[in-house]
């Protein structure tokens, strides 16, 4: 067997793996000629990168030790592993600890417990996690509306008191020192929705002196955007901390086109000295419940209702992805199951809003101000999505970038795209030794083909996993080889130190 192994196996032209007998692969990796797009925004350059272990230790011209594994990466890229700031997959990982849709898109740290939901108490998630190992590096948020409940109960529907602010303080302090990387909230929706700014802003205190971050999605991605942007900027300043704007868009028609208002706001605050960043999906669509759809959340007041459906363009613009009570309505737009029923678009929304569990996709954001808002310095890319996400992000952010805005469109350079997957991201959460391509750094690695990534996931196939990622390595181990997982589990919980 051993000996089998010992010769050359050829995959294809640009992936030939030599590898050596089982006693001699405690070597090294060695990936020769690749173009390095080394996360810092650098033009790319031909090099040749070898890692031992977990760590990255030669770059350049690299000759490969008689032990080492070899892959040439003549045609392909070699980038650091995507940082995956807004990810859904706290429970994912438990269905799927090889997280295929993950890492065939090069992701190599997932960051979960996001929009204020996290799992609770964070220590024992950790213990759960680390029992049982998967193919990713896991960063934890703490959650704002999750904390809520713990403290308020079912009694969430108004602002804290001071006695449980305090609570709540105390609830943050223990998941910070458990290991959380800082705050998140979800302040569109029901339990976040409730709090005072001044809440928020006393938790967030707690996550700063921590060295934490505040990550938010905001109170209103629709009419209201520019309030809620100038919200989560206030808790920024406030309490002192770096604040991200997650999955930054402008969903509805009365702020299409004010991409350019947004950034100035944004700019500004940056300009007097607030530590402001965004992240960004690469869809015109985005999913969430039902109820999301309704702001003032009268979700069965019919002005209140034709007022919401207006706002996004029409029933048209609503694809149902869940609803448990109805499931023939699955993957329908609302006008059609309105027609089907012979209901307005209103009297059918509000049939089916009282199915709590109803998931809806939004087709509701244009592409100029995606595009303006992905280029931004302070914008990076995070998908919003995880390993059971039913929106085709949860499998395609990141090839969708590289292929679609970097190869077909060319909105980003190359360079540019993987900063905003990778040193950026790691930036936020002050990760030090992941997040580039240098010596000394954790080999997180993707290696692809610039002129084939590209994704397939789609609202009707959500799943459907990305092409063109040839390797992917997570702690200098393989996860992803050749179209399919390595079969190694290599990531650990990253905890803030
Ligand atoms: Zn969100």
């Amino acid at each position: 067997m051993a000996i089998a192994l010992a010769v050359a196996v050829s995959v294809s032209a640009f992936d030939e793996v030599r590898q050596l007998p089982a006693s001699t692969s405690a070597g090294g990796w060695t990936i020769r000629g690749a173009q390095i797009a080394d996360g810092t925004g650098a033009p790319l350059r031909s090099a040749d990168v070898r890692f031992v272990g977990d760590t990255i230790t030669e770059i350049g011209v690299v000759a490969p030790r008689p032990d080492d594994r070899v892959i040439d990466g003549t045609g392909l890229v070699l980038a650091p592993g995507a940082i995956d700031a807004h990810n859904h997959s706290t429970e994912g990982l438990d269905a799927d600890p090889d997280a295929v849709t993950q890492v065939s898109q090069g992701i190599t740290t997932l960051v979960v417990g996001q929009d204020g939901s996290a799992p609770f108490p964070l220590r024992d998630y950790l213990a759960k996690r680390r029992a049982s190992p998967s193919t990713v590096n896991v960063a934890v948020m703490v959650g704002h509306a999750t904390l809520r409940r713990q403290v308020m109960g079912d009694d969430f529907r108004r602002p804290s008191t001071p006695a449980e602010t305090s609570r709540l303080e105390a609830l943050v302090d223990q998941e910070m020192r458990s290991g959380a990387f800082g705050l998140s909230s979800g302040l569109e929706y029901e339990v976040g929705s409730y709090a005072s700014t001044e809440e928020v802003v006393s938790m967030a205190r707690v996550a700063a002196k921590h060295g934490g971050i505040y990550i938010s999605h905001i109170r209103d991605e629709a009419d209201k955007s520019l309030d809620a942007i100038r919200e989560a900027i206030a808790v920024g300043e406030k309490a002192k901390l770096p604040v991200q704007i997650t999955h930054l868009k402008l969903g509805t028609v009365g702020v299409w086109g004010k991409a350019a208002a947004v950034i100035s706001m944004i700019d500004a605050a940056r300009k007097r000295g607030v530590d402001v960043t965004a992240d960004v999906y690469p869809y015109l669509a985005w999913s969430s419940n039902l109820k999301v759809l309704v702001p003032d959340k009268q979700w069965t007041n019919p002005v209140s209702v034709k007022e919401a459906l207006d706002d996004v363009g029409g029933g048209r613009n609503v694809q149902i992805t869940r609803l448990p009570m109805f499931p023939q309505y699955v993957g329908k737009r609302l006008d059609e199951i309105a027609k089907l029923e012979g209901l307005s678009e209103v009297d059918m929304y509000i049939k089916i809003v009282q199915d709590d569990d109803a998931g809806v996709i939004g087709h509701t954001m244009i592409a100029e101000d995606m595009q303006a808002f992905m280029r931004q310095p302070w914008a990076m890319v995070a998908s919003d999505g995880g390993i059971t996400t039913s929106h085709p992000r949860g499998a395609g952010t990141f090839p969708r970038v590289l292929g679609r805005f970097v190869r077909d469109e060319k909105w980003l350079s190359l360079a540019d795209a993987i900063k905003k997957m990778t040193s950026m991201p790691a930036a936020r959460l002050t990760l030090k030794d992941r997040g580039t391509i240098a010596v000394g750094m954790k080999a997180d690695l993707m290696l692809f083909d610039p002129a084939t990534i590209i994704d397939r996931s789609t609202f009707d196939e959500p799943r459907l996993r990305a092409l063109g990622m040839h390797r992917v390595f997570v702690n200098g181990r393989p996860v992803w080889t050749n179209d399919a997982p390595a079969g190694e589990r290599p990531g650990v919980l990253l905890t803030r130190p």
